[in-house]
């Protein structure tokens, strides 16, 4: 995949960045756990890119299970776990809505116009969407953006795909094809 500094990358965050919970949502940091490989693709990924956000829908909280307090405090461990090994994430977007009508809960644009209004330099033909549901690839599509699926969860949903461009094992793998 060839790319240039001025790309932007968007990152889903439960089923890429960390091992998604089934049923049920990550409500501590105990409960964090990173995806394998996910430490030393970020590393790579932050001297390849020049905006990485984060994106993700955390229904946790409208539902009461979680405070954007304790959202928070398992942000701000799971940045200094990637920037104690070379990793970046510039900033985190969540939705906290129950609603799937939402205007900031993917697959709706909110998120990713809300990181254009923070970062008016953000060319969407010239950004990267990688997630693991076909919420994500939409979210991604919408826009105009590359798209990377990881199997994650759903391991069983065909490829090739009219949302999907690209399909990698993990964010390691994803990293590999970022030259
Ligand atoms: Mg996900």
């Amino acid at each position: 995949m060839q790319i240039d500094a001025s790309w932007t990358l968007f990152l889903d965050r439960d089923g890429v960045i960390n091992n998604e919970i089934k049923d049920g949502y990550v409500l501590s940091w105990d409960m964090f756990h990173f995806e394998e490989g996910v430490l030393p693709a970020l590393n790579h990924l932050a001297k390849k890119f020049s905006r990485i956000v984060l994106v993700t829908n955390q229904r946790c909280i409208g539902r009461g299970l979680l405070t954007a307090e304790g959202l928070q405090e398992i942000h701000t461990r799971m940045l200094e776990a990637i920037s104690a090994k070379g990793g970046r994430i510039d900033r985190i977007y969540y939705c906290p809505d129950i609603d799937s009508n939402s205007p900031c809960r993917k697959p709706n644009d909110g998120m990713a116009l809300q990181a254009k209004a923070d970062f008016p330099e953000i060319d969407f033909s010239k950004a990267i969407m990688v997630g693991n549901t076909l919420s994500d690839m939409k979210f991604g599509k919408d826009q105009g953006m590359t798209t990377v699926f990881i199997p994650s969860t759903k391991p069983d949903l065909p490829f090739p795909h009219p949302q999907m461009d690209y399909r990698c094992k993990g964010l390691l793998e994803f990293s590999e094809l970022i030259q």
